[in-house]
């Protein structure tokens, strides 16, 4: 893109992924007209977002959203939002030069959690940094594969000081409205999983606070493979499928060339998904999806179909999302899911769900 020259006229299209260059006057025309539907439609859609999606068979899926800062709280609420399914907690840490303190915490975790209705879910993710994303007051060292390195929860386990602080930050802003879940980063083994739920069970037991449910991210396969064993000790499951699938197809999510081949539809992804919604629901437990391909159109009757329990999207997708969600039936959806596991690619899962842009 760098070659184009400047004032070039383009078409961007966000929703395709793709970048149109000479471009006619009446393509130009018929994008315009096509943003004008658009612009109806999420003036619509807007309009119902407070309702719950329901599909025509009466199946409840639950639309929350996933917030990186306090702002992100109100606009997500009249958008729709049933609550905060993944705050991503990086915003507390990052762009200062020594740790927050465990009050400063408290005081963030109680505005978001005030914000939301009495009740409402808010999963805070423990602090997700390490590998790529450094922190300047925890130096670790360089390593060759940041992404398979001392990341998420590793980093938390290897480094306990943050990681109680924030357990504890979260424990004493539970009083504050919403219903607080905790949720750990990168799990991987059964054994990652146990040392964290240790540690929140001390700092819990210190305080003298009551529990509040604790679960996982859903982002490393070795988790989705044993999601038996995980769901019959952790209150629910998460999938970030950013991650899930990037480590499924062991392909960098940032590569600039194989990026568009990371894609969550590739089968051997909803294959995962599939059986940790089997496990978790047959241990009782819920499970909910919140990375990118939540929000994705094409996505959203497949993840129904698999038995998701809740969708966490980005807050200017939650009413389309919620909308889509009333015009699908159960029944149709599970067909789909059920096609879209015995294909041989994500091309092919795509080619089942069409994604009529207008
Ligand atoms: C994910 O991996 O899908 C996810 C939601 O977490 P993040 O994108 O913050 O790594
Ligand atoms: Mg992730």
């Amino acid at each position: 893109v760098l070659d184009v020259p400047n004032g070039t006229r383009v078409i961007l299209d966000g929703a395709a992924g793709t970048l149109r260059m000479n471009v006619t006057e009446a393509e130009v025309t018929a994008i315009r007209e096509r943003q004008e539907r658009a612009r109806q439609r999420r003036a619509a859609e807007l309009l119902v977002a407070g309702e719950p999606a329901l599909t025509t068979d009466d199946h409840r899926v639950i639309v929350v959203a996933n917030i990186g800062g306090v702002a992100d709280v109100r606009a997500a609420i009249p958008n729709g939002s049933e609550g905060v399914g993944l705050l991503r907690s990086e915003f507390v840490f990052l762009g200062r030069t020594s740790a927050p303190s465990e009050d400063e915490q408290v005081e963030i975790y109680r505005e978001i959690a005030s914000s939301l209705a009495p009740g409402q879910p808010l999963v805070i993710r423990t602090l997700d940094v390490g590998g790529d994303k450094p922190l300047p007051y925890l130096p670790l060292p360089r390593e060759e594969n940041p992404f398979l390195g001392m990341r998420g929860i590793r980093v938390g386990l290897e480094r306990p000081e943050l990681l109680r602080s924030q357990l504890r930050a979260i424990l004493r802003a539970a009083d504050a409205g919403a219903h607080l879940h905790v949720m750990f980063p990168m799990v991987a083994t059964m054994e990652d999983w146990r040392r964290a739920k240790g540690v929140f069970e001390e700092e819990r037991a210190r305080l003298g606070a009551d529990p509040i449910p604790v679960g996982i991210m859903m982002e490393v396969p070795s988790v989705a493979v044993m999601a038996q064993q995980f769901a019959a000790e952790v209150d629910f499951f998460s999938v970030g499928t950013n991650d899930l699938t990037q480590y499924t197809l062991a392909m960098d999510r940032g590569h600039p060339t194989l990026a568009p081949h990371v894609d969550a539809l590739n089968p051997a992804v909803l294959g995962l998904i599939a059986q940790a919604v089997m496990a978790a629901h047959g241990a009782g437990k819920w499970l909910g999806v919140c990375g990118g391909v939540a929000s994705d159109p094409q996505a959203v009757p497949i993840l129904v179909g698999l038995g998701v329990d809740e969708l966490s999207v980005s807050i200017p997708s939650i009413p389309a999302v919620k909308a889509q969600i009333r015009a699908l039936s159960m029944k149709d959806c599970r067909e789909l899911a059920s096609r879209a596991l015995t294909q041989d690619s994500a091309a092919a899962v795509r080619a089942l769900v069409p994604y009529n842009q207008d």
